[in-house]
């Protein structure tokens, strides 16, 4: 199969490597990273970029699921797994199987896999303010007592920062407390005489914004692919973090659009005047969002094309009126650089009025994923 035929990622492992490497460089030194490779590696490609980092040393990760431990452990990968999430028991076989942690995401998870009767190792999830996942921060003697069932191995206490990404006093202060719950969480089991489980609460904005109170693991994420969830973080970000991820595609056709005439499903766009448009293979169901439709742009030979018409489900259509010699064949640029210019995942977030997490991990299966 020819690479790079249709639509595809190009992943810059250089730059994995370099973000790894600034993590390192501001996290304490006993502090180890513990990647979400969840969502496919947040589009990048699972295996591939867990690969990667095993060979920068890291040894343990963090997934969504169970069917994502086990990719990684086919593909090889070792050290630790955590299932950050829900687990059904018909699939708690597969924990043991394939040697992964599960959360205990509550006092009456812990009681079903307590009623399992096989050995799991898990990690415990504390709520200390997010409400989502976790026993209540305040309930020190469910988190006690799950500490206490024989069958459990508890490897770790986690929590998870909901506005850490933001720089208000309330939110601040909000982090602050947050931090206060679990470190008084871990305190009381210590208290108890539990010892041996590993402590984590920051995901990358938890890194960034509060790298002073750090614990034994740090679960980076997005920011570890050298992305940021919104444009103007990387302005105001302590360390230098460069993309990993660009998304190509071809030009499949060029031809003209006369004056007056519309183009694409709808008709949404009309031409004013007569202009020469691109048809590019790629479209939502590889993950390029339809909010994009007549809004966003896309890079051809190094100048910026703009989207016209609504996003097909396997095409879209580009104004190159302007753009010199574009002919079939040629490569276009979604996300990533093209000549002079770049496009960031934070960009295309914004013109679509969402995130860059939701973007790149919405990236489809039948994109290539290639290293370079
Ligand atoms: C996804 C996730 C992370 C990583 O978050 P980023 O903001 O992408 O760094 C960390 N912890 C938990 C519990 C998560 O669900």
């Amino acid at each position: 199969m020819y690479k790079k035929s249709r639509a595809w990622i190009e992943l810059d492992m250089g730059n994995l490597k370099h973000n790894i490497e600034e993590f390192r460089r501001v996290l304490p030194f006993d502090c180890m990273l513990m990647p979400a490779v969840k969502a496919n590696a947040y589009g990048h490609g699972a295996v591939l970029v867990a690969q990667a980092l095993q060979k920068e040393g890291i040894d343990a990760f963090c997934v969504a699921s169970v069917s994502e431990g086990i990719e990684l452990r086919q593909a090889g990968i070792a050290g630790e797994i955590l299932v950050l999430g829900y687990t059904h028991p018909a699939e708690f076989g597969d924990l043991l199987a394939y040697d992964l942690i599960q959360t205990v995401v509550d006092g009456n998870y812990a009681k079903l896999m307590r009623d399992d009767g096989r050995r799991f190792k898990v990690h415990v999830g504390i709520d200390t303010g997010m409400h989502r996942l976790g026993e209540r921060w305040e309930n020190i003697e469910e988190i006690v007592n799950i500490f206490r069932i024989p069958n459990l191995k508890v490897m770790g206490v986690f929590s998870h920062l909901c506005v850490s990404d933001g720089n208000s006093v309330q939110e601040r202060s909000y982090t602050m407390e947050q931090i206060h719950h679990f470190e008084y969480v871990v305190e009381e089991l210590h208290r108890k005489g539990f010892h041996h489980f590993k402590c984590h609460l920051q995901g990358s904005y938890g890194i960034l914004n509060y790298s002073q109170c750090c614990f034994d693991y740090a679960r980076a994420g997005i920011a570890l692919y050298g992305i940021y969830s919104a444009k103007n973080d990387r302005e105001n970000a302590a360390v230098d973090l460069r993309p990993v991820l660009s998304l190509k595609t071809r030009v499949e056709s060029v031809k003209m659009l006369y004056h007056g005439e519309g183009a694409g499903y709808g008709l949404t766009y009309s031409a004013r005047g007569n202009r020469k448009i691109a048809v590019l293979s790629i479209g939502y169901a590889d993950g390029v969002p339809r909010e994009l439709s007549n809004c966003g742009f896309v890079l051809c030979n190094g100048k910026m094309a703009p989207v016209i018409g609504r996003i097909c489900m396997d095409q879209m259509l580009v104004d190159v009126t302007d753009i010199p010699q574009v002919e079939a064949g040629d490569e276009a640029v979604l996300i990533g650089k093209s000549g002079d210019l770049e496009i960031q995942a934070e960009e295309m977030a914004q013109w679509a009025g969402t995130i860059s997490n939701e973007i790149v991990s919405r990236l489809g299966e039948r994109l290539e994923r290639v290293a370079e």
